[in-house]
């Protein structure tokens, strides 16, 4: 037991936080082994066109069916994977199953031209050399064509490596495949590289929808973006839309495209073919 006078040293070795430690320790060493056990699971949630409700694409997200603690969401592990290093076997297990679930569907003739499988890069993933050698590999491997991709960023992560981005978004561009600037308005909010930079679309941080229809309602920011983004040939999504009344306002202020538990929630695959049959979704 640590000494008393340590001024609360010894707090580090308190009940609460042993349990934190301990139950990240036991994570990690599991995470190693989940793609093998097969505990990983991708949800779909649609994307939604404004104009005319259709769903015009899908995000991939993952999920992580733990034998003991249930479903584990990615806020949690997903951290874990980055600092371990395992975010680069995860996050190319995610693109190839996301890409053989397009592929399926497509055989089922339900995608129609210019849909979209989006899938998250994580920033440790955005910095790997051979990160486009890998993408290439998966996309042969499936005989999958690239321009039914998205691949979605965080600004941090453009604003951080500016040149890593750059290459890799020429790269992109070669190949037809879209990139998304996810949670866009968080983070370093740099709207001066949006220009020099192709990205196709900004998803709008579901902070700034969440609030609109309440006290907090700031819509000559969202206004704004939408305005700039389409000034610079960007499309834009609208992330958490949940409300009738969030989803006319982003309407009224020209939003192209909406996501959020208001059209569905993210859905096992079965269900997300259910979706896409339906077609329109509001
Ligand atoms: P994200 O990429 O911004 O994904 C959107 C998150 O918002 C998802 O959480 C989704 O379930 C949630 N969401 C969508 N609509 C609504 C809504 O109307 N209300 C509310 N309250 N939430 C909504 P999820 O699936 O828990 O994922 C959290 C984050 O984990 C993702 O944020 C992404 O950063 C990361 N993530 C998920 N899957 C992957 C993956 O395959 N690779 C990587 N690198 N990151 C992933
Ligand atoms: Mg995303
Ligand atoms: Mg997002
Ligand atoms: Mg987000």
């Amino acid at each position: 037991k640590a000494k008393s006078q340590g001024r609360g040293c010894y707090r580090v070795f308190d009940g609460t936080m042993h349990d934190d430690a301990h139950r990240r320790f036991q994570l990690e060493n599991e995470l190693r082994l989940a793609i093998e056990n097969n505990q990983f699971v991708l949800n779909y949630q649609p994307i939604i066109e404004l104009a005319d409700g259709s769903v015009i694409g899908f995000e991939a997200l993952l999920r992580w069916h733990h034998p003991e603690h249930g479903i584990i969401s990615p806020a949690e592990f997903i951290p874990i994977a980055e600092d371990t290093g395992l975010i680069i076997p995860i996050g190319l297990w995610v693109l190839d199953q996301a890409v053989k679930q397009l592929n399926e569907w497509q055989k089922k003739g339900l995608i129609t031209h210019g849909f979209r499988m989006s899938v998250n890069l994580s920033v440790k993933q955005f910095t790997q050399p051979y990160l486009i050698e890998e993408i290439d590999r998966i996309l042969v491997k499936n005989n999958f064509q690239s321009c039914y991709l998205k691949l979605e960023i965080t600004e941090t992560a453009i604003v951080e490596n500016p040149e890593a981005a750059r290459q890799l978004l020429q790269q992109l561009t070669h190949r037809n495949i879209h990139l998304s600037l996810d949670d866009f308005g968080t983070g370093y909010s740099s709207l001066s590289y949006l220009h020099r930079f192709p990205v196709n679309t900004l998803k709008i941080d579901r902070s700034f929808i969440t609030c609109i229809g309440t006290p907090n309602e700031n819509l000559q920011i969202v206004d704004a973006i939408i305005t700039l983004a389409h000034q610079l040939q960007i499309s834009v999504v609208a992330e958490g839309i949940e409300t009738a009344e969030q989803l006319a306002k982003l309407r009224s202020l020209g939003c192209d495209q909406g996501q959020g538990y208001y059209f569905s929630k993210p859905v096992e695959s079965i269900i997300a073919e259910n979706l896409l049959k339906q077609r329109i979704l509001c």
